[in-house]
C-alpha cells in the first residue's frame, strides 16, 4: 500500500463511515501487513512539570486559566526523573516520554532538559518529550541531546480548535512539527476526541494528522477525560463505537504509524479496549497517571495482556 498525504474528505468520510464490521476487517488486514498482529508497544508517561501553564487548553487541568485541585510541581530534578524511568524499564516499557506544563521551553531549563534526555537514554529507554512550541535552535539542541520523539499534538480539527485553546493557532502547531521533522526528531502527534466535536471535526482531524508532509511515527488518540473545574468538565461522553472508528481509521490511513489507545482507557471496558486493539491500536501508556489524568495500574494491563494472548515487544513491527 502506498502512504499517501492528500487524503480528500470525502475519502476519509467513506472510511469512517462504512459498516463496523467491514472498517474493522480493513483496520485490521492493513494492519498485519506491517505489525504483529500479537505484540504492542507499552511507554510510559512522566509529568515532569506541573501545572501554572500560561495556555488554555479546555481539557487541560494544567492550565493556569482555570481553578482545579492540580497542585502545581516545579521541574522534577534528574535524579527523580531517572529514578522513575528505571522503574519504567523494569514494567518493560520500551520509552519514557516526559511532559512539562509550558508553552515553551523556558532558557533556562534547556540545559537540564538536555541533561534528563541524555541520562534517560543512557538508560536504554527511548526518549520523548512534550514541552509545547519550539523553535528551530531548541529542536536541534534536543536532538543533539539524543531525543528520539517528540510530542505535539494538533488536538482536533481545524474549525473546532478555536473552541479548545484560543492562546495559540492550529498553524502554531503544524510550525512546531515542522521544526521537530527538521531536526530529524521522530514525530508523535495525534488529539482528542470526545470534547464536544461533530464526526465531521474527527474526520477533518484525522485528514490534517494524515496529510502531514510526513506520517508521524506515534499517532496518540485520547479519548476526553472531563477534569473538574476545566471548562470541558461536563462534556457528555462519545458514543463508545465512535473512538474505535477515530482508531480503525487511523490504522487504515496511517499504516505504518504507532497507534497508541492513549487517555481515556480507565474509562472503558476491558472489551472495548479489545476492540481498538483490533482495530488497529498497537501502543499503549503504561503506567498509573497520564499527566494528571488516571490511567489502569500496570498489573490491570498486564493482566488485560494475558487475557487477550498479547505480548509488548519494543519493535511490533513485521
Ligand atoms: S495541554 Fe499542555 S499547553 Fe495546554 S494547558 Fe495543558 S499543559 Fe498547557
Amino acid at each position: 500500500m502506498n502512504l499517501r498525504n492528500d487524503w480528500l474528505i470525502s475519502e476519509i468520510e467513506a472510511l469512517y463511515t462504512q459498516s463496523f464490521p467491514e472498517l474493522l476487517y480493513q483496520a485490521q488486514t492493513v494492519h498485519r501487513q506491517y505489525f504483529k498482529a500479537n505484540a504492542v508497544q507499552a511507554v510510559t508517561l512522566l509529568n515532569i512539570k506541573t501545572g501554572a501553564c500560561p495556555e488554555d487548553c479546555a481539557y487541560c487541568t494544567q492550565s493556569g486559566h482555570f481553578k482545579t485541585a492540580l497542585k502545581n510541581e516545579k521541574l522534577w530534578d534528574l535524579e527523580s526523573v531517572l529514578s522513575k524511568a528505571r522503574e519504567a524499564k523494569e514494567n518493560g516499557a520500551i520509552r519514557f516520554c516526559m511532559g512539562a506544563a509550558w508553552r515553551s521551553i523556558p532558557k533556562k531549563d534547556r540545559p537540564k532538559i538536555e541533561e534528563i534526555i541524555r541520562e534517560v537514554k543512557a538508560l536504554g529507554l527511548e526518549t520523548c518529550v512534550t514541552l509545547g512550541m519550539l523553535d528551530q535552535e531548541d529542536a536541534e539542541a534536543l536532538k543533539a541531546a539524543g531525543l528520539d520523539y517528540y510530542n505535539h499534538n494538533l488536538d482536533t480539527s481545524p474549525d473546532y480548535y478555536k473552541k479548545i485553546i484560543t492562546t495559540r493557532s492550529y498553524q502554531d502547531r503544524l510550525d512546531t512539527l515542522e521544526q521537530v521533522r527538521n531536526a530529524e526528531i521522530k514525530v508523535c502527534c495525534g488529539g482528542i476526541v470526545g470534547m464536544g466535536e461533530t464526526r465531521e471535526d474527527r474526520i477533518a482531524f484525522l485528514q490534517q494528522l494524515v496529510n502531514l508532509p510526513k506520517h508521524p511515527e506515534s499517532v496518540t488518540l485520547n479519548q476526553l477525560t472531563p477534569m473538574p473545574g476545566t471548562p470541558l468538565e461536563n462534556t457528555p461522553p462519545l458514543e463508545s463505537f465512535e473512538y474505535v472508528r477515530v482508531v480503525a481509521t487511523a490504522r487504515i490511513l496511517m499504516p505504518q504509524s504507532y497507534i497508541r489507545l492513549a487517555a481515556g482507557r480507565n474509562l472503558m471496558t476491558p472489551e472495548l479496549q479489545a476492540l481498538c486493539i483490533l482495530a488497529g491500536g498497537n501502543s499503549i501508556f503504561y503506567g498509573e497517571k497520564l499527566l494528571t489524568a488516571e490511567n489502569p495500574s500496570v498489573a490491570q494491563d498486564k493482566a488485560f495482556l494475558e487475557t487477550l494472548g498479547l505480548v509488548t515487544e519494543e519493535s511490533c513491527m513485521r
